[in-house]
């Protein structure tokens, strides 16, 4: 496709309650499409084991994310006691490159993704029922400074948000799940109004 005929890049937004598979959702789709990039975020929280800086995350300390938080982000949130925000910049420049930016972001920070970026497309994601959800979080160790009680209350208030978002997908087959979004990002790069008017306008010139 011509540069001239490529429409307008826009923010993707991916949200929904823990241990729904977002983080392996997300790297199947940055692998299978290359104007597709992954924002990083900056957290408070430690790694976990095999995460790095700069690929997982911008790992910071409290203090330096508190001067980062008016200035160098959209929007940022506490998440089980842990800061994380979205840089700025990053996002503004690969849209500005033509590419298409995904957050994997939770529902506190996509809303306000969506308040700075009004184009900006948001995909919850659902699990196929409550019980996969329970053994989804019951299943996963990372949370496990928190009891169940508390991960499935956060789970479910998370999933009461999903409401602000345009698409839920539900991540029962993962092939189809990848699949569906990346339909969703097809049809949404295909909306008229992310068009670039120069090249509708170079046909209404040729009568
Ligand atoms: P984890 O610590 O498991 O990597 O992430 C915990 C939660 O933080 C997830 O729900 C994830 O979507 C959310 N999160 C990660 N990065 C950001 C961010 O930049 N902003 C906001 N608001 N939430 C984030």
């Amino acid at each position: 496709m011509t540069e001239q005929a490529r429409g307008k890049a826009f923010a993707v937004v991916i949200s929904g309650p823990s241990g729904v598979g977002k983080t392996t959702l997300e790297q199947r789709l940055i692998e299978a499409d290359d104007r597709l990039v992954t924002s990083i975020s900056a957290t408070t929280r430690p790694p976990r084991e095999d995460e790095k800086t700069g690929s997982d995350y911008f790992f910071v300390e409290r203090a330096v994310f508190e001067k980062m938080k008016d200035r160098e982000l959209v929007e940022w949130a506490e998440v089980h006691g842990e800061y994380y925000g979205t840089p700025r910049r990053f996002v503004e420049n690969e849209i500005a490159d033509g590419r298409n930016v995904l957050l994997n972001i939770d529902v506190q920070g996509g809303i306000r993704v969506k308040n700075v970026f009004r184009d900006a497309v948001m995909v919850f994601i659902f699990p196929p029922s409550f019980e996969t959800l329970k053994e989804r979080i019951l299943g996963r160790g990372v949370d496990a400074t928190l009891d169940l009680d508390t991960r499935l209350h956060n789970a479910i208030k998370e999933i009461s948000a999903s409401d602000q978002y345009d698409y839920i997908v539900v991540n029962d087959n993962l092939d189809e799940t990848v699949g569906q979004i990346q339909a969703i990002i097809e049809a949404e790069r295909c909306r008229r109004e992310r068009q670039n008017p120069a090249f509708i306008d170079s046909f209404n010139r040729q009568e």
